[in-house]
């Protein structure tokens, strides 16, 4: 529940419309997860708060800590017995959390593990905040910020994603600013037009993936709907609108998107968009996909910042492979 409705259900019983504010601070910013401990709380409104509601919606079942860094997966379950998953990455005094959205997806992009599964729910608000106020009690460093690239795709799930959003971006929440929470969609066009038109000013990533819709269109279905002009140019107009770059992804895999032609492509296809380019190495899952090797993926990133200097290319190279947290290998498994 956000601000507003903690206010409402505090009126519908009878208390102050301030004591909504007083649970949405002990909830969000102390993390607390009993109404018991609520000190300012009188009892008998405890009480009715105890029976009828309850804070915490997930059960941790299992948790995977990485031998080569500092990322630890958390394998959670639900209330009606799905698997979820959650990423907590440590670099020095970064501590990003990778949330998951949706128990799995519907988008069968053909190079994802969360995609296999097919799409089972999307996650309440409460399940979306959850993991995020679990990684804070039990990782000891302060959370900087938050990604929506778990399992599912966030605008499949807009509202309780944005609620959530607005529960870590809130000063009596988390208290994160709207530069440290990214939402990376898939590419639907109608809710990122949707969010443009918003006052939210969030970060945006979308998985470009390819240079050309024939490309595109083979590895996710998903783009035989909008194409990849239709994408950029909405890119284009968050930038514009927001005064922030939008982020596109580029999952490069072997033999497919990752030639020299494919680059010079890109380069061509974003030009005079203002954005920034994140190069996502493969991550191995079952089926016919494979990462490039390593001169590959430098010179395809060589060729995009020789092609503009003011192209933002980054690769980003994903952690916990050692226990599958990198992007894409989210399936909610355990073991
Ligand atoms: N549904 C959202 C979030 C997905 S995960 C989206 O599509 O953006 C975040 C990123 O991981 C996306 O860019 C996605 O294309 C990428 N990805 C998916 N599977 C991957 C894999 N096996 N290896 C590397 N990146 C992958």
């Amino acid at each position: 529940m956000n601000q507003e409705e903690l206010q409402s259900l505090c009126i519908e019983a009878g208390e102050s419309k301030f004591r909504g504010g007083q649970l949405f601070e002990w909830m969000y910013r102390h993390g607390i997860s009993s109404f018991d401990s609520m000190s300012n709380v009188n009892k008998s409104f405890r009480e009715h708060l105890n029976e009828h509601f309850i804070i915490q919606t997930l059960a941790v079942e299992n948790q995977f800590p990485s031998k080569e860094d500092k990322s630890v997966k958390i394998l959670f379950r639900t209330h009606d017995g799905h698997f979820i998953e959650t990423v907590s990455m440590v670099d020095k005094n970064r501590h990003t959390v990778c949330l998951s959205s949706q128990v799995g997806c519907a988008l069968d992009c053909h190079f994802c593990a969360t995609g296999k599964m097919g799409l089972k729910r999307n996650l309440s608000t409460g399940e979306i905040v959850d993991q995020l106020i679990y990684v804070r009690e039990s990782i000891d460093q302060s959370i900087t910020n938050v990604v929506f690239m778990g399992m599912g795709e966030p605008f499949h799930n807009y509202d309780n994603v944005l609620n959530a959003s607005d529960i870590f971006h809130s000063p009596k929440g988390f208290n994160l600013a709207s530069t440290r929470i990214t939402i990376s969609t898939v590419g639907l066009l109608p809710q990122i037009n949707q969010f443009i038109k918003e006052k939210r000013r969030y970060k945006l990533a979308i998985s470009l993936n390819a240079s050309n819709d024939k490309v595109r269109s083979e590895i996710m279905p998903i783009n035989k709907k909008w194409s990849i002009v239709d994408l950029v140019n909405a890119g284009k107009e968050y930038s514009n609108q927001k005064k922030r770059l939008i982020m596109f992804e580029y999952v490069l895999l072997k033999g497919i998107n990752d030639s020299e032609e494919d680059a010079l492509e890109l380069a061509r296809l974003l030009q005079g968009i203002p954005c920034k380019i994140n190069l996502i190495p493969y991550n191995e899952i079952e089926g016919k996909y494979q990462r490039p090797d390593e001169s590959t993926i430098t010179k395809f990133s060589e060729i995009l910042h020789n092609y503009r200097d003011e192209y933002r290319v980054l690769v980003r190279w994903s952690k916990g492979q050692d226990i599958a947290a990198g992007c894409g290998q989210l399936a909610g498994q355990n073991g």
